[in-house]
């Protein structure tokens, strides 16, 4: 039965809360990753991601959104900022942003670009830059839930040392059977790397992704064009349009 509008109310999903940030991880030179405490929070699935709002002494406020990094974990919630030079929000949570500072988020947003662990399709992650984010969280809950559903995923980074996650990429790669992980370096690839830097192609997507006709289903995450392009090659290879999720870190209000 559909749940009625409470007249006045807010879905606890709409509803702005108080989270603090309990611990930082550095992912790279320009990445953070940022555990959230957050009183009440009513849990999320991998993919979804939260609103962040920032309020300044005059009452100025600015809100970005953020993919969870994390599966669900009690109050605990995870996400991972890249800063973008020159910008309002990212480089505040990735520079100034303190151990027990309070911060407003909501969420859990969005019931589509998800995972659940009770997916029996074979899954296939493209990544670009901090896109990963959210994909990393579906290979997280994919080991929280000891899923056997075969994983691959393709990352899309500029260089090795612009790469989140990096070390547990490594770990998962040799520890979660079923799981595939390749990478594309867009500006300068690691000593040794068969080939120069270059743009993920056709090629890559065949190679490191699923034929067509296994019906995988695709989630795709990065800036716009990376995502329109991985898209496109998706479709040319066959892939149903149905079954390819998008999500795209554009700029604001793009
Ligand atoms: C659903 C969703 C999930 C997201 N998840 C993440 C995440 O997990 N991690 C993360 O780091 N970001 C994520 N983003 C992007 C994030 O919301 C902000 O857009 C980003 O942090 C920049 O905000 P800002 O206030 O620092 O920059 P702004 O002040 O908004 O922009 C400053 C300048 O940078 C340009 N710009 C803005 N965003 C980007 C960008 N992403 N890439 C390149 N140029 C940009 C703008 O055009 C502008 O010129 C997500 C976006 C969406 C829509």
């Amino acid at each position: 039965m559909a749940r009625a509008a409470v007249p006045g109310g807010l879905s606890p999903r709409l509803a702005w809360r108080v989270g603090r940030l309990v611990e930082i991880r550095d992912e790279t030179p320009t990445a953070r990753t940022l555990v959230l405490e957050v009183a009440g929070w009513p849990g999320h699935l991998a993919g979804q991601h939260v609103d962040v709002r920032l309020t300044a002494q005059d009452g100025y406020q600015a809100s970005r959104s953020y993919s969870l990094a994390a599966p669900q974990d009690g109050e605990r919630v995870e996400m991972t900022v890249q800063r973008v030079p020159d910008g309002e929000v990212s480089p505040y949570l990735v520079q100034t942003y303190r151990i027990g500072d309070p911060v407003e988020v909501r969420g859990p947003v969005g019931g589509w670009f998800v995972w659940r662990p009770t997916d029996t399709a074979p899954v296939l992650l493209v990544a670009g830059g901090s896109g990963i984010v959210p994909l990393m969280a579906m290979v997280r809950a994919r080991r929280a839930a000891c899923s056997r559903v075969p994983f691959r995923l393709i990352c899309s980074a500029r260089a090795p040392d612009d790469l989140f996650y990096a070390d547990e990429l490594r770990r998962r790669v040799r520890d979660d059977a079923g799981l595939d992980v390749a990478y594309v370096w867009t500006r300068q690839a690691p000593p040794q790397w068969p080939g120069p830097p270059r743009r993920i192609s056709v090629a890559d997507v065949n190679t490191h992704g699923w034929p067509s006709d296994l019906a995988p289903v695709c989630y795709v995450c990065g800036p716009t064009g990376f995502v329109e392009a991985v898209a496109d090659i998706l479709v040319a290879l066959g892939h149903d349009p149905r079954r390819i999720r998008t999500e795209r870190f554009g700029p604001t209000g793009g």
